[in-house]
């Protein structure tokens, strides 16, 4: 069992360890102006060539014909020659899990510093893919997320749900079935409470909630239905009843954020929007009346390819492997029918588990080409995630700009692209030699240009 002390002290230690402070506000730049780009702004279905984009701190400044003749381009100015390349917003995935490097039955007897220190090195890795921000759907990622803002490590923005908060034998219920029920039993080990909150009753679910905002969720994660990778839990089944998430809808509301859910099935999704929760993760077992449902009442759909759970080689005999392949058989289902019906899909991955898990989640984008064009899918991972990440309200740590999108007054999180993307999305997946250029909050992390 691991204390909160043990924590403490690993968060320390982190940062001892010889991380370089590469990012401190002091020696942020002052003037970064990219030149003759081809700018796509995260939601039109062209882009502009010929473009300057001229970044002042953070955020972009302007953008234009011939800004290098401006007074404000002077020689404090890094100047960037972009070629003629095409320049995008940086990626955002809205479903990811950066605390769990390893599976969580590893991380329930690893070394807290070792995951942490796993959880550091995918951070970078995403932001040197071009992942400028993350929204963490369950896990404590909000000490990280710190970090990577003071600029003790590097990584994407993150936006972290702390803890799942599931159901007595839901999909967060993580236990083996000889492991004590934690609220019956004194010691809970404290350190997987950061992962996962057992809460049954509205009353409990209210406290889950309340607990997980006080550690610095800006958005709630709650399981709702049957889930793979918990072993215990059918998929048919329903997660939480309506008194429990309308607690939870309400305790959320309370602090002008929003509840998402996992969940697969049209009886889990529909009590969940009876309740008032905003945001679906997964859904693939949905059928078109659902999805048509979600659509108008301006819900959000999260949903993933899972193109990288077809290369974890799980035994097809094992109960996990059985029902992962009941969510393999539905992704054609949930994205074939969002396309027809114009339903956006957030763009996002459900990476963790295993590093080469998140080096493999570039390969969403190729994966979503069955189903949805490559400028749909470069929207659905810039400016409609950012759409979504919006429902944080007054708990968006990042309340400067607009992300996800190219124009003056937006965070200055920007690629530059050889090729065209927007007619060929799987340009991103090589990003080692199509990135040229990565810049997160005004901040150059790799120019080959
Ligand atoms: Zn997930």
């Amino acid at each position: 069992m691991k204390s909160f002390n043990t924590l403490l002290l690993t968060g320390a230690f982190c940062l001892l360890i010889g991380l370089p402070r590469l990012t401190g506000a002091e020696d942020a730049p002052g003037r970064v102006l990219i030149r003759n780009v081809s700018v796509w702004d995260g939601s039109s279905d062209a882009a502009e060539p010929g473009r300057d984009v001229l970044v002042e701190g953070k955020l972009i400044k302007s953008i234009g014909r011939g800004l290098s003749r401006e007074p404000d381009a002077d020689s404090d100015t890094l100047i960037v020659e972009g070629g003629g390349r095409t320049l995008i917003p940086g990626i955002i995935d809205a479903h990811s899990h950066i605390s769990a490097p390893i599976t969580l039955a590893d991380v329930a007897s690893e070394d807290p510093a070792y995951v942490a220190a796993l959880s550091l090195e995918v951070a970078r890795m995403l932001l040197m893919r071009g992942w400028t921000t993350m929204r963490d759907v369950g896990g404590p990622s909000q000490g990280l997320a710190r970090a990577i803002d003071e600029g003790h490590a590097i990584g994407p923005r993150i936006y972290p749900s702390a803890m799942f908060i599931s159901q007595t034998s839901g999909h967060g219920d993580f236990r083996e079935p000889t492991d004590p029920h934690p609220n019956t039993v004194a010691g809970a080990d404290a350190f997987m409470a950061r992962y996962y909150l057992i809460a049954d009753g509205p009353a409990e679910v209210r406290r889950a909630v309340r607990e997980a905002l006080r550690q610095g969720a800006t958005q709630i994660k709650l399981m709702a239905g049957g889930g793979v990778m918990s072993q215990y839990d059918p998929l048919d089944t329903v997660q939480y009843g309506p008194a429990e998430l309308r607690a939870a809808v309400e305790a959320a509301a309370d602090w002008h954020t929003y509840v998402t859910v996992h969940a697969y099935t049209d009886e889990a999704v529909n009590r969940s929007l009876d309740a008032g929760v905003r945001v679906i993760e997964h859904g693939h077992l949905l059928s078109e009346a659902t999805l048509r449902r979600i659509k108008s009442e301006g819900a959000f759909l999260s949903s993933q390819s899972f193109g990288f759970v077809r290369t974890m080689n799980l035994d097809p005999e094992s109960e996990t492997g059985r029902k992962a392949q009941v969510v393999v058989d539905g992704v054609d289902n949930v994205m074939g029918i969002a396309k027809k019906i114009g339903l956006p899909v957030a763009f996002g991955t459900d990476a963790f588990g295993a590093k080469r898990v998140y080096a493999a989640a570039v390969r969403e984008f190729g994966y979503r080409l069955r189903w949805f064009d490559s400028l749909e899918i470069l929207k659905q991972a810039t400016s409609h995630n950012a759409k979504l990440l919006e429902l944080t309200g007054p708990r968006n740590p990042y309340q400067d700009g607009p992300l996800g999108v190219i124009e003056p007054g937006a965070y200055a999180d920007l690629l530059v692209v050889d090729g065209d993307p927007l007619s060929d999305v799987t340009l991103l997946e090589d990003h080692e030699n199509n990135i040229r250029f990565i810049m997160k909050d005004g901040r150059v992390y790799k120019n080959t240009l």
